[in-house]
């Protein structure tokens, strides 16, 4: 095969992960045999780029590949796998001389994530809190506890801290309340150098707001979904604007936005390159199982050369495609879904 063959049949394939090759922790039924198609038998080296993409967050790519290749015994690389705030990395140079309030679970979760990326001056929302009492008396006030004036332990100025410049929301912090009350006091602020008499406002937006993850909700153990990111975010925007009368001006990352699948398919061109393929893949499958997210954005992208693959075992289950966002293909799981690729690459699956 010549070189310009070669070059025209490159592909790169997208897997979402839960609801696709892992349900509750466990592998969905043939979901290892369906990677082992992707890979050398001899040396378990990929002979085709793909990728795992996941709307999740709070762990940083390193630990989630550790994870997933345990439960589908099936070695991933760390660079082979993106969460929701992947692409954030490239925000490490844009503030690298302010500070960024940066939101998750725990200070030990945001410190983490900023030595991973690199962020070099950070502050967490916990943080931040805790050495700004006043600004979230539901949680520091003595008045409610004890009955007596609240005398709130100050453990910074204004003179002390470098500007902040954004807010970056990696995951759903645990106490909603005292995320949208900073969020909504820092970004109507011209720097996020608040004290207990003093805001220097705004009269337009001053801080930026990324967001990973823009999903309203997600399916837990009980029968309803239940609310993550994209909730919280609608929270923000509402007092936000009615704090302002202005709307919140904010960028999401993760599926269906076109930054996370912009980063996939650089991750994709490398490993073709390593393949010896020097240009970017000319068709990527993703095989997802939400139609509003993995799917969506797939189709939105169609131009550029973006398949899109329905599978039944995660939240879409019908006996049909989707009617308002239908997938290029609909398949039953995985397996038939690489399969499909490769029949379409004309690749030998056997
Ligand atoms: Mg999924």
């Amino acid at each position: 095969m010549t070189q310009q063959q070669q070059e025209q049949q490159s592909f790169g394939i997208v897997f979402d992960i839960d609801g696709v090759l892992i349900r509750d922790g466990v592998p969905i039924p043939n979901a290892t045999k369906a990677l082992g198609l992707l890979v050398d038998q001899d040396t378990q080296q990929p002979k085709y780029p793909y990728i795992f993409v996941t709307n999740g967050g709070g762990f940083s790519e390193a630990d989630k590949a550790k994870k997933v290749s345990k439960v589908l015994n099936h070695h991933i690389e760390e660079d082979h796998c993106m969460v929701a705030h992947t692409p954030m990395k490239t925000l490490v140079d844009k503030y690298r001389d302010n500070d960024v309030l940066l939101v998750s679970k725990s200070h030990k979760t945001s410190e983490h994530l900023a030595q991973v990326y690199g962020f070099k001056h950070f502050t967490s929302l916990q943080q931040y809190v805790e050495e700004r009492p006043f600004l979230y008396p539901t949680k520091y006030s003595t008045f409610w506890t004890k009955g007596v004036a609240s005398e709130y332990d100050i453990k910074k100025s204004k003179d002390d801290q470098l500007p902040f410049k954004a807010i970056i929301l990696l995951e759903e912090p645990l106490d909603w309340g005292e995320c949208i009350q900073i969020i909504v006091d820092i970004a109507q602020s011209k720097d996020g150098l608040l004290e207990k008499n003093f805001i220097n406002k705004a009269d337009t937006q001053m801080i930026d707001v990324h967001i990973a993850n823009p999903d309203i909700s997600y399916g837990g153990e009980f029968v309803l979904p239940r609310f993550t990111m994209g909730a919280l975010t609608e929270c923000i925007k509402t007092l936000y604007k009615i704090q302002t009368g202005r709307d919140l001006i904010h960028t999401f990352y993760g599926k269906p936005y076109k930054l996370t699948y912009e980063y996939a398919k650089e991750l994709l061109s490398n490993q073709l390159k390593k393949l010896n393929h020097q240009s970017p893949p000319k068709h990527i499958y993703a095989i997802g199982d939400n139609p509003y997210s993995d799917i969506k954005g797939a189709n939105n992208l169609k131009s550029e050369g973006w398949v899109s693959i329905l599978v039944k075992t995660g939240c879409w289950k019908s006996e049909f495609n989707h009617p308002e966002i239908p997938a290029d293909h609909y398949v039953n799981d995985v397996l038939e879904a690489v399969e499909l690729i490769l029949r379409l690459e004309n690749k030998n699956s056997s």
